[in-house]
Formats: C-alpha cells, sequence, structure tokens
C-alpha cells in the first residue's frame, strides 16, 4: 500500500495531485479486476482511459448498495484464495452485503484508525476499553482494535457486555480511553450515577464515539452528545465509518467536523439528482475509497445526509472534512409538510425523564403522505406524561406524532425483532414506489 502519511499536514493542491493518481489508479484497478465494474464500463462504453483528473469523476457512474446486493460476488477483485477476512453490512436497511479484504485491506484499515486516533491524541502507553462488538461479521470492532494496537496503544477488547461487568474491567484495569457507541455511554452513565461511582473518576480521558451522531449540523452537541459531554467533559470524539467503503473519519481535538484521509477515500456531497454539491451544501455522502484489493467501490452512495467542508481546518490539516450525520436518505420523512429525519425525534427524546426506550414507526396514511407512529417504552403511563412528551415533541422536532406509551420490555422486543445487530429503532413500513 502506498503510505502517503504525510498527507496529514500537506497543502490542498498536494492532496488534489495524490487523489488524481489515486483515482486514475482505482478506476484501472477496478476495471481489471472486478467484474461488475468491467460490465458496467463497458454497458456505458466508457475506458479507465477516459478518466485523466477529479474533474472527470462525473463521467463515472454511482454505486449503491442495491447493486452490491444484485450481484455481491461480480464486486470481488482478488480470487478467494487471497481474501483475509469477510464481514457484512447490519442489514438494517434491507439484505445484508458482504465484504471481502484482503491482508493489504486489513492492514490499510489499520492505517486508517490508527491515523483518526492519532488525531484524537492517543499514543503509547494509553490503554483503550473497546465496548463495540468486535465479532459477528462487524468490521469496526475490529479496526479500532487494529488501529489502535499499529498506534502503540494498548487494548481490552471486551465488545458489549452487561454494565457491571464493564464497570469491573474499569475498576480492575484502569483503561484511559473508551470506544463505545453514544447511547451506550449514556446508558452507562446512568447506571454509573445509580451506583455513585462516575467514569471520569475513573481516570477516562477520552471517549471515542461510533455509530450515532453527538453533535448537531453547527456541531454544538445534541442532546445526545449534552448528555455524554455534560458529565463527561469535553473527552469526546465522533467518528463515521462505513463498512462498504472500508473507512472512517474522525474528530480532531477542534471537534468541528470529522477528517477524511485523502490518500484513502475521495469526498463528494451530491443532491437527489446526483449532481455534485459545494461546500457547506446539504446532501448525500458519496466516497470512492482509494487503495482497496478485495471490493473496490467507485463513487459508491452512503445513503447518509451531511455536508463537507473543504477549507483547512484549525489543527493545520488540509483534509475535507465531513459534517455530522444530519440523517439517512431514504428515512427522509414529509409529515404534514414537514421535512424531518426520524434522528431528529430521537434527539429530542434523549434524557427525557421517564423515557426509557422508544421505536418510531413510518407507515403511508390512507391520504397517501407519511404519517409516524412514536412508540415510547416507559413505566410512567398517564395522561399528563403523555402530553409533557407531545408539548416536547413539538417543541424540540416540529412534530406531533401518534404517540403509544407501552412497556419498555415490549419495546425491548421490537427493537432487536428477528435477531437484529443493532437496535431498530426506526421502522420503515411506507410504500416505496420509487427510489
Ligand atoms: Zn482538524
Amino acid at each position: 500500500m502506498k503510505n502517503f502519511d504525510s498527507t496529514d499536514m500537506i497543502s490542498g493542491g498536494a492532496i488534489k495531485s495524490i487523489q488524481e493518481e489515486l483515482l486514475i489508479e482505482t478506476i484501472r484497478y477496478a476495471y481489471d479486476n472486478s467484474s461488475y465494474y468491467r460490465r458496467r464500463f463497458d454497458s456505458l462504453g466508457l475506458l479507465p482511459s477516459h478518466i485523466k483528473g477529479i474533474e472527470d469523476i462525473q463521467k463515472l457512474p454511482f454505486t449503491n448498495k442495491e447493486n452490491i446486493q444484485e450481484d455481491n460476488w461480480a464486486f470481488l477483485a482478488i480470487t478467494r484464495q487471497n481474501i483475509a477476512e469477510i464481514v457484512s453490512t447490519t442489514g438494517t436497511t434491507g439484505d445484508p452485503v458482504f465484504i471481502a479484504l484482503s491482508h493489504n485491506d486489513l492492514e490499510r484499515l489499520a492505517c486508517n484508525e490508527g491515523r483518526s486516533f492519532s488525531y484524537t491524541g492517543v499514543k503509547r502507553g494509553d490503554i483503550f476499553h473497546i465496548a463495540v462488538t468486535c465479532d459477528n461479521l462487524f468490521i469496526a470492532g475490529i479496526a479500532y482494535y487494529r488501529g489502535l494496537i499499529k498506534l502503540g496503544a494498548s487494548v481490552v477488547r471486551i465488545g458489549p457486555q452487561n454494565i457491571i461487568r464493564h464497570f469491573d474491567l474499569i475498576k480492575e484495569l484502569k483503561p484511559t480511553g473508551i470506544v463505545a457507541v453514544p447511547s451506550f455511554i449514556a446508558q452507562k452513565l446512568c447506571r454509573s450515577g445509580e451506583n455513585g461511582a462516575y467514569l471520569k473518576d475513573l481516570g477516562i480521558e477520552k471517549i471515542v464515539l461510533i455509530g450515532e451522531s453527538i453533535r448537531n449540523a453547527d456541531f454544538s452537541a445534541n442532546p445526545l452528545g449534552s448528555l455524554i459531554e455534560d458529565a463527561f467533559g469535553k473527552m469526546c470524539y465522533s467518528t463515521y465509518g462505513i463498512t462498504e467503503g472500508q473507512v472512517s473519519f474522525c474528530e480532531c481535538e477542534f471537534h468541528h467536523g470529522l477528517h477524511s484521509h485523502p490518500d484513502l477515500v475521495l469526498v463528494e456531497i451530491v443532491d437527489a439528482n446526483g449532481n455534485t454539491l459545494s461546500d457547506g451544501e446539504v446532501g448525500e455522502l458519496v466516497l470512492t475509497p482509494f487503495q482497496i484489493e478485495g471490493m473496490p467501490l467507485i463513487r459508491y452512495k452512503t445513503g447518509d445526509i451531511t455536508f463537507k467542508i473543504s477549507k483547512p481546518c484549525l489543527c493545520g490539516r488540509s483534509s475535507v472534512l465531513i459534517g455530522p450525520i444530519l440523517g439517512r436518505k431514504h428515512h427522509k420523512l414529509k409529515v404534514r409538510g414537514v421535512t424531518l429525519y426520524p434522528q431528529t425525534i430521537e434527539n429530542a427524546l434523549i434524557g427525557v425523564k421517564g423515557v426509557v426506550n422508544y421505536q418510531i414507526e413510518a407507515y403511508t396514511g390512507d391520504d397517501q403522505t407519511d404519517h409516524i407512529v412514536l412508540r415510547v417504552g416507559s413505566y410512567y403511563n398517564n395522561g399528563d406524561f403523555l402530553t409533557s412528551l407531545n408539548d416536547m415533541l413539538r417543541a424540540k422536532a416540529r412534530v406531533t406524532p401518534e404517540v403509544e406509551i407501552i412497556h419498555p420490555m415490549e419495546i425491548e422486543k421490537r427493537l432487536f425483532e428477528g435477531g437484529s445487530r443493532k437496535a431498530i429503532t426506526f421502522k420503515d413500513r411506507r410504500f416505496k414506489l420509487y427510489e
């Protein structure tokens, strides 16, 4: 693998020329080795030689998850003997897709995470408590593991065990950092409050958060982020990763966007018609990962909604930053004329007294428009609680969904229905006529 470690601090112009070289290489490699891309390019009359620079990227077709679902193994660009590991997406949006990694791809993953962690100030001597899934075909846990090891830090690979086990290990092994999903930390926090022992009293200096956004579009903490930062101070670093692209982004100490690694990925933001958007404009995140051997992807539409920032960060790095993930494209709702993402409702519910858990369900009403039912798990079940929930949703999320209050155990069952690896907090039962 070409290691452009110095891309961290080089100028935008130098980054462009590195990316140009890598884009041309990626297109050539995909055409020569992936039967999917060979077929796709041939059908469009496109040749790798037509791509001479970044400006030509718009000539290239997009790839989406459905393309992989339709013919997963046509994306394989190495022989089966050269596969080092197979991972999969969670399958919360349709069938899971499998991604095969070569040995070099695993090394690339470690390089990505090692650099990301170094942006948060992690160094040799730090001990990290990894509280995310490290098995079950999950890429993130192993990526963090390898990245931390590469950086010279020590790792405690616990995974998502029960809270007591976490506390016992934290007290015993005294980690300096934690990798976890934000809602897990929030849950742990409540529990730690009950026990009278806060994590910050246990010597934790950094919390690296994955899978859920902790910031608003202006980078202030959202309710989930506030809950965590109010308790621990500004020690949280947000990251964003995508299994299919084998790539992740991470905040630096300025917490003003998530850094990309320019030699590992090219970032675009596009509108609903696929047109490229400028800095700050909100649209879908499209990624072209570089230097992948196993399953290269070109212009992969992530389905995640955010924006990009190209001007250099205060930390001195010129790599493109992405904003917080504001929602999932396919989850966009239009309720009585108001456009919103389920995440807005979820954010409004965080930290509300009496809300144990919840599930949002969208369906198409008789009037052919989007409707929402919000099921809240709570031990309070009275009119006053319902009224205060409705008032709060109207104020914070600008919606008044139908709200049902049911037993938290019942919600728990619905969240993990069908053995889902992730809690399904949004269930989409709308009619889909088009993408
Ligand atoms: Zn920065």
